[in-house]
């Protein structure tokens, strides 16, 4: 059986933000879960997690995860690179941890590999002219 590897997020209403309702997905659907990014305040808690498994095990933890009263959204593309701002300087390069962008060695043009961006946010203050941008924080 393939396994397969998707991005969520998560939103948590102040209620539920301090039980281990992950945990209890993880748990229960045989599921590797990799927290990417997590903010709590008052107002309640959300996370960017990566999960990796069965893909009927990971509906069902999708499920389970609504059934608890969390808000999951798929996400397939969550930062961006507005083309028009880029001006192709490279500073990116070196700061991004998961490789995303990569210099053509004719053009010296920067690519953005979007599907291996894993929603740090490094490139966003690194980037002179602001052409990368986190749609969901
Ligand atoms: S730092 Fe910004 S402008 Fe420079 S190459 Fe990267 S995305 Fe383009
Ligand atoms: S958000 Fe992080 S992982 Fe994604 S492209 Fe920027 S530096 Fe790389």
């Amino acid at each position: 059986m393939t396994l397969v590897k998707k991005k969520f997020l998560l939103s948590f209403t102040p209620s539920i933000v301090n039980e281990p309702i992950t945990y209890k997905m993880v748990k229960e659907f045989d599921l590797m879960v990799n927290i990417l990014r997590a903010e709590v305040s008052e107002r309640g808690g959300r996370l960017l997690i990566e999960v990796d498994g069965k893909p009927s095990q990971v509906s069902k933890g999708v499920g389970f995860l609504k059934s608890a009263g969390v808000e999951v959204k798929e996400l397939n593309e969550y930062v961006n690179r507005d083309e028009d701002r880029c001006t192709h300087c490279g500073a990116c390069l070196s700061i991004c941890p998961a490789d995303a962008f990569e210099i053509d060695g004719m053009s010296w043009k920067v690519s953005f590999k979007a599907a291996k961006c894993i929603a740090c946010g490094l490139c966003i203050d690194t980037c002179p002219p602001r052409a990368m941008k986190l749609r969901i924080w």
